[in-house]
C-alpha cells in the first residue's frame, strides 16, 4: 500500500511507495516536494512505521 504525503507549502500530494518508505524513511528526515521543492519534514509516525517495516523484513530474512 502506498502512502500519500501532502506538501506543507503548496499542498501537492506525493505518493510514497512502500519500498521508498522501507529503504529511505527510517533514515531520512525530509522529503522534497516534486512541485515546489520545499523540504517537508517526515512525520515521526511515518518514521516509526518505516522502522517497523524494516524489522518485519529482517524477521522474514532470518
Ligand atoms: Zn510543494
Amino acid at each position: 500500500m502506498d502512502y500519500l504525503m501532502f506538501c506543507d507549502q503548496c499542498g501537492t500530494p506525493k505518493p510514497i511507495e512502500t519500498y521508498i518508505m522501507r529503504e529511505y524513511f527510517w533514515i531520512a528526515t525530509q522529503v522534497y516536494c516534486s512541485n515546489c521543492h520545499y523540504a517537508n519534514p517526515i512525520p515521526s509516525y511515518l518514521q516509526s512505521l518505516a522502522l517497523e517495516m524494516r524489522e518485519e523484513e529482517n524477521k522474514r530474512d532470518n
